[in-house]
Formats: structure tokens, sequence, C-alpha cells
């Protein structure tokens, strides 16, 4: 079971770099605006991508840190496997949503296209409740205290220090119109009661 699980979180990684591959292919052709919060960007990727990659491979491949095992229990997979699916779902339809106007970093592009439609209409964030998801499925397929919650630690440290600057910045861009959208929307789940 623990191989299964392994196998899960590994096909799931796997299948988020392909539906990433072609928008990563065309947001290095897209003229920039603006690049905003450059280094602290760079330092959160690189946060994130230890908690979401680094540090769950290297359990994954080697059981490391195995102080910190526990028995693996088969509902966690069942769990995990459902949540990875979700994540791989709503993070395709995120990436067809938001099409050129995306970017790994906090950045505007050359006519930047506001998107408030298909997922957007909704949540202003879809993509960072994707990562969420897959944060979450880690730590179901993941029997290990260090390398399953490393995703909630290393996407979460990205998400709260990312989400007000993005915000920022995309109210600079888009004025009322953008803030006006925020009223409307929730930041990671819908609203429960429409604004009105
Ligand atoms: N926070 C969004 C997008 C993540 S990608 C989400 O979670 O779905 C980050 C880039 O997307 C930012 O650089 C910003 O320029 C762009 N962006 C964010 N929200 C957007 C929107 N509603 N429409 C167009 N671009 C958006």
């Amino acid at each position: 079971m623990l191989l299964t699980a392994k196998i899960i979180w590994c096909v799931g990684v796997i299948a988020w770099f392909v539906i990433r591959y072609p928008h990563a292919r065309r947001s290095r052709r897209t003229a920039k605006q603006r690049v905003a919060y450059r280094k602290l960007e760079l330092v959160l990727l690189s946060i994130s991508t230890l908690g979401l990659g680094i540090v769950p491979a290297i359990y994954v491949v080697s059981g490391q840190p195995r102080f910190a095992s526990y028995p693996l229990q088969t509902w966690q997979v069942f769990a995990g496997a459902l949540i990875f699916l979700a994540a791989l779902y709503l993070f395709r339809r995120t990436h067809s949503a938001l099409g050129r106007n995306w970017s790994v970093t906090l950045e505007v592009r050359e006519n930047h296209a506001l998107i408030t439609d298909g997922i957007y209409k909704y949540v202003r964030h879809p993509m960072y409740s994707a990562f969420w998801l897959w944060a979450i499925a880690q730590a179901f397929l993941l029997p290990n205290w260090i390398a399953g919650f490393s995703g909630i630690v290393g996407f979460g440290t990205l998400y709260l220090l990312r989400v007000r600057h993005e915000e920022q910045m995309m109210l600079e861009t888009f004025g009322s119109v953008y803030a006006e959208y925020a009223r409307r929307t929730g930041r990671i789940f819908p609203k429960l009661k429409r604004a009105s």
C-alpha cells in the first residue's frame, strides 16, 4: 500500500507538470509590462518547491526522515488520490481560463486581461485553491509527519506572503474594476452569500 501511495503522489506531480508545460512555454515568450516583488517571489517559489516537491521526493525515494514515519491507513490513500484528482482538474481549468495572463511569479503582461469568468467568477485565486488541494493530498498520501506536511507549510508560506501583494498589484493595474471583482468573489473558497 505504501508503494501505491508513493506512486499516486508521483503520478499526480507528473500530471501537474504535463498540464503546466505548454503554459510555461508560452509564458516565456509573452511580453511583460511589470515584474513585482521579484526577490521575495523567488524566495517564496523556492520554499514552495521545497515543500511540495523536494522534501516529499526525498521521502518517496529513500524513506527519509525515517523517525517521522507512521503506519499508513488504506483510507488515507483513497482520500489522497481523490483530493489530488480534484486538484488536477481545478488546476487545468484555471490554466485554460487564465491563458496568456498567467505567470509563475507576480507579473503583469503587455495587454493583460482581467479574467472574471469561468472558475474566476466565483473565486479570485482558484489556482491557489488547486495548490492547497495538492498540499492536502500530499499530507494524506505520504505517511510521514515531515514529508506529508511539508507541502502545507511550503505552499502555505508562499500563499500567505504573496496573496496581498498580488491583490495590490491587480488593484494598481485594474483599479476599481478589480476592487469590485474582489468584492463579489472569495479568495480560495466561493463566497457563500452573494454581495449585494
Ligand atoms: N492568483 C490567481 C492566479 C495565479 S498566477 C489564481 O490563484 O488563480 C499569478 C498571476 O496571475 C499574477 O502574476 C497575475 O498577473 C495573474 N492574475 C491573477 N488573477 C488574475 C485574473 N483574475 N485575471 C488575469 N490575471 C490574473
